[in-house]
């Protein structure tokens, strides 16, 4: 028998909603698609869904916690929540470089992992040349107005100097 379904295709940001036609698990129809990419989307998304993962691995050493990671292709998307439990165990050792695999093969896949970003080791900061990410720029002027945030080159995660520590005050009852 026949079913019909709806979805919507993120391929691009138009969105089209796309209804098919599926028997079994063959692909009948496809209708409301802008341009071609929707009939392989649709067949995509009802026989093998997958999407791009990004998500944090624990760095240690290093002048941030988390280091920003990614799946190097789409990863199939029933597998997606083991795979973030996965990563949730892994510690890296830094330092990292951009582009770094972080994990091979992951789930056995053949997907691998990427670092998207550097993370130096936190005694490399004595040499912090003060070049900035484009995110680290863009939060910047924020730093500035705020005496308690530590400069961009400082270990966000180690603790305050005792003098630059929040104490409750009266101006806060
Ligand atoms: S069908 Fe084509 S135009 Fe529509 S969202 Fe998909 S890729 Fe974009």
């Amino acid at each position: 028998m026949a079913v019909t379904q709806e979805m919507i295709c993120i391929t691009c940001p138009m969105g089209c909603r796309l209804k098919t036609t599926q028997e079994g698990s063959v692909l009948l129809n496809v209708d409301g698609h802008g341009c071609k990419r929707g009939p392989r989307f649709a067949k995509e998304e009802l026989t093998d869904p997958r999407r791009m993962v990004a998500t944090t691995v624990r760095v240690r050493g290093s002048v941030h916690p988390l280091a920003p990671v990614y799946t190097a292709k789409p990863f199939p998307k029933p597998r997606i929540f083991d795979l973030l439990r996965e990563v949730r165990g892994l510690e890296i050792e830094a330092p990292v470089v951009m582009n770094q695999v972080v994990l091979e093969n992951a789930l056995g896949e053949g997907i691998n992992l990427i670092a998207s970003r550097d993370m130096p080791r936190v005694n490399e900061c004595d040499n912090f040349t003060g070049e900035l990410s484009p995110s680290e720029r863009y939060f910047q002027p924020i730093r500035d107005r705020s005496e308690t945030n530590p400069p961009p080159h400082t270990a966000s995660h180690l603790p305050l100097p005792a003098s630059r520590t929040w104490r409750r005050g009266a101006s806060d009852q």
